[in-house]
């Protein structure tokens, strides 16, 4: 496993919760963050039918745009009635000609494992894949799960994307009912981040 050793690390997001979650998470390490939104990067096409496939692509770009060192996420949910669709389509099921419709999504998820006749629990995954590349092309992989159930109908309004129609294991709420801070520490992306800084920062 690489050690970060370096002063300045590129987040190949132009997300700008997911930033302020990593700069949060590394700013006991003294690591300088910037962003490839800040720096105008242009996003790479997400081509790979996987998560690690599609962070590699996002990773390896920003790092080769920059010559720095750069961390990309990927992430989504698996539905396993669905045969673990929407997965690295997540954001695409959200898809309209106006934008992003989460509830559109939602509604999709839950006729797909209707027209399935999917047995209860409806068990699925939110996953997060992080992968931390450097300039000479090598790289490290961190996978992050939550396991939990599909539900219906959508319960709370906190979060984002899925939230309101994923109950995680060990607890009868959605991570749309659940706040913030709670979420963060239980989350895959938690998990994903708790494992890079495991392997490359301490
Ligand atoms: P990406 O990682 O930016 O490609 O986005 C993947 C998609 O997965 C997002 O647009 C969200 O819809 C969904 N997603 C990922 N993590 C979460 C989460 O913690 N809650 C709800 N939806 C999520």
């Amino acid at each position: 496993m690489r050690k970060f050793q370096d002063k300045t690390l590129l987040i190949a997001t132009h997300n700008k919760g997911k930033l302020e979650e990593i700069e949060d998470l590394l700013a006991p390490y003294g690591v300088a963050v910037v962003s490839a939104g800040a720096l105008a990067l242009a996003e790479p096409k997400e081509t790979e039918s996987s998560f690690v496939g599609n962070a590699r692509i996002k990773a390896h770009a920003a790092c080769k745009a920059t010559g720095l060192p750069a961390l990309a996420d990927d992430s989504g949910i698996t539905v396993d009635g669905l045969n673990g669709a929407p997965g690295v389509y997540t954001a695409d099921w959200a898809e309209t000609p106006n934008g992003r419709d989460f509830d559109l999504a939602m509604q999709r998820t839950w006729d797909a494992l209707e027209t399935a006749n999917a047995p209860f629990p409806r068990l699925a995954q939110f996953r997060c894949t992080f992968v931390l590349a450097w300039p000479d092309g090598h790289d490290e992989v961190f996978e992050g799960v939550m396991p939990g159930q599909v539900v219906w109908p959508k319960r709370g309004n906190q979060g984002h994307g899925y939230d309101p129609i994923f109950q995680p294991d060990g607890y009868d709420i959605t991570f749309g009912e659940m706040d913030r801070w709670q979420k963060n520490k239980i989350s895959h992306r938690a998990d994903a981040f708790r494992k890079l800084i495991t392997g490359c920062f301490t």
